[in-house]
């Protein structure tokens, strides 16, 4: 009996140890349910294994007992079924820390350590829980979007600086109440300089003027300022190189709303994990300041029918913007 009370023992060790690692894995931001289970089965089956391997070879342990540790062992898979949905974002939120950043997030797809059984100490940063990304996304006090532009200079930070002509910059009044921020500049901004002056930015002025507001009065921006190869989408390591600087930007333009054009800027923006075609539509928040998801105009481009949604969209936008007037 002394054997069946250890053997249970284990079995209950291994029951918590399997549900910590497969909540790590989650607050990691591995997405879905079965990465998390695929990953904790071989942890499964190694310590079940030797268990009922020494209840084979031990004469004294009956079928029952092997019966009963293979129930724990079922047992154990059940209980991570039941942990709680992934956390957006993939953030260790209650732990403290930021907000997973996309590298983080490709990084969670990668294998992972174990947790140490400790909490790891908190970090030294300058202002509490910021980390040092953040800390690059921090406006110098009393900057403006000259200084941030010159700071950016020809940059050559990431591998996009091979394969684009010019850096192109956001552009617009610095004091708009309306910020666009896209994903990338393309074949037409590479060769001008500025954002969204192709087939894309054409349909954006229209969006602008059908809202009542000219191309002047906002700010325009992008995630990226250097053209990817083919237009591809910019990796993380590319976004996350680059973004700070929008963020500067925000942080100096203090606009009242951004509407972030597509997946790509949204998720840079926004610390989600859900899709372009779930948000748009519904106001979200970045550190204080309105956003509207709603879809790039290359998109609406390639399907027109999506045009009725980004109008919705954009309604909202005007709506909000005109019961918020500056003295109203
Ligand atoms: N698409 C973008 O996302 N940005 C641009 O500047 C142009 C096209």
């Amino acid at each position: 009996m002394k054997e069946a009370s250890q053997l249970r023992d284990a079995l209950l060790a291994l029951t918590k140890d399997v549900a910590e690692y497969a909540l790590y894995l989650r607050e990691l931001g591995v997405e879905g349910l079965e990465s998390s289970q695929t990953a904790a089965a071989p942890l499964i089956e190694r310590a079940s294994a030797p268990a009922l391997k020494t209840s084979e070879s031990a004469p004294k342990l009956s079928d029952a007992l092997r019966r009963n540790a293979q129930a724990e062992a079922v047992k154990a898979q059940e209980m991570i079924k039941t942990l709680p949905p992934p956390i957006p974002g993939g953030a260790l939120r209650s732990g403290g820390l930021s907000p997973a950043s996309p590298d983080q997030t490709e990084m969670a797809k990668k294998p992972v350590r174990r947790p140490a059984a400790e909490p790891p100490a908190p970090r030294e940063t300058l202002f509490g829980e910021i980390t040092p990304q953040d800390e690059l996304s921090l406006p110098r006090p009393g900057e403006t979007i000259e200084d941030i532009r010159a700071d950016i200079g020809e940059c050559m930070r990431c591998p996009l600086c091979q394969s684009r002509t010019t850096v192109v910059n956001s552009d617009g009044n610095s004091k708009a109440r309306l910020m666009f921020v896209g994903e990338a500049p393309g074949a037409d901004e590479d060769a001008q300089g500025k954002p969204f002056v192709g087939r894309a930015g054409q349909l954006l002025n229209k969006i602008i003027e059908a809202i009542g507001m000219k191309r002047e009065d906002v700010f325009i921006g992008n995630v990226n300022r250097c053209r990817p190869p083919q237009n591809r989408t910019p990796t993380a390591a590319e976004a996350a190189t680059c973004k700070p600087f929008l963020l500067r930007e925000i942080a100096v333009v203090k606009p009242e709303i951004i509407v972030v054009l597509g997946n790509t800027a949204m998720k840079n923006l926004l610390d989600t994990k859900e899709g372009i075609t779930k948000l748009r539509g519904h106001f979200q928040d970045y550190r204080g300041i309105k956003v509207m998801p709603t879809f790039h105009p290359a998109y609406l481009l390639r399907d027109p029918s999506k045009k009725r949604e980004a109008w919705d969209d954009m309604k909202k936008v005007r709506d909000y913007l005109n019961r918020n007037q500056p003295g109203k």
